[in-house]
């Protein structure tokens, strides 16, 4: 049973052809940590429904903010990306996921948070948070969309990077268009052929390396079989490893 807060839509933003982020206002505070996910309500004739989403602003933002593409013939994101200003969405009261920094153990010096498109968001709340800054040697976001319109929040991640030269490594993957300043490649094949250590002048190995993988799960199934090769492996609060995972669809 869901216990739903009540929010008032206040900001919208389309980035391109169905992809949109969504600001909220709630009536009450949510505590979460950096990296969860809430589920979003609407009602829709006469009853509930609802899906979960990844919550990208930080924790001390007044505001929630949820970044989504419309899925064509989807039950629900249709209608969430349909939302005004001024219009009522529900909120869970329990954030809940284990892509935090809570779950990284002690002692890791690089943190890798590869997403493909939307499941970028979780990362985004991380990295605006003082944490990863002060935990790890080495933060690399490797970020791939279809196309460089799709590609979110760019600005950000490019702006992290000046502000944070030494520490921090931003790779964006565009694999339908070739532009100047992405690598036109999947990530994974990058990843496997070794390219992504040897750009980077960094390796993968378990020791001191922790894997967070968001997205759909091709990439998340090709990236963990990789990774898992190198001698990394799934973490989880029972068996502490390297590669956490978040399945979007
Ligand atoms: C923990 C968790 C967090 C999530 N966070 C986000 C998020 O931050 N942003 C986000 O956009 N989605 C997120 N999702 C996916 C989201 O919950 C919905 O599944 C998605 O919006 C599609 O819902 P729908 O009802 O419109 O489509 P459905 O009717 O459920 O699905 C239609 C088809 O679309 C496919 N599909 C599902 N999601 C996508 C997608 N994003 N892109 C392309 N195809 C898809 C499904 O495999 C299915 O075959 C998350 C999922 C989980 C499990």
């Amino acid at each position: 049973m869901i216990t739903w807060l009540q929010g008032e839509v206040i900001d919208k933003k389309q980035w391109c052809a169905d992809l949109y982020s969504i600001r909220i206002k709630l009536e009450v505070d949510l505590p979460f940590i950096a990296g969860q996910f809430v589920i979003v309500g609407l009602d829709y004739k006469g009853a509930k429904i609802h899906k979960p989403y990844s919550l990208i602003n930080a924790p001390e933002d007044d505001f929630l903010e949820v970044h989504l593409n419309t899925v064509q013939n989807g039950k629900f994101s249709p209608l969430l990306t349909d939302v005004i200003k001024g219009d009522t969405v529900y909120i869970s009261n329990k954030p809940s996921g284990l892509l935090t920094l809570e779950e990284v153990p002690d002692g890791v010096k690089n943190l890798w948070l590869c997403a493909t498109g939307t499941g970028i968001g979780p990362f985004l709340s991380i990295l605006h948070t003082d944490e990863p800054w002060q935990r790890f040697n080495n933060i690399i976001v490797c970020y791939s969309t279809k196309t460089a319109n799709e590609m979110a929040y760019r600005d950000d991640f490019e702006a992290l990077a000046k502000r944070y030269p030494e520490q921090f490594h931003f790779l964006p993957f565009i694999t339908r268009e070739q532009t100047p300043d992405a690598i036109h490649s999947r990530l994974t094949t990058f990843l496997a052929s070794g390219d992504l250590e040897k750009q980077l002048g960094l390796s993968l190995k378990p020791d001191s390396n922790h894997v967070m993988l968001c997205g759909n799960s091709s990439m998340l199934d090709d990236a963990t079989q990789i990774l898992e090769q190198k001698g990394l492996r799934r973490h989880s609060r029972q068996h502490p490893g390297n590669i956490a995972i978040e399945k979007y669809f």
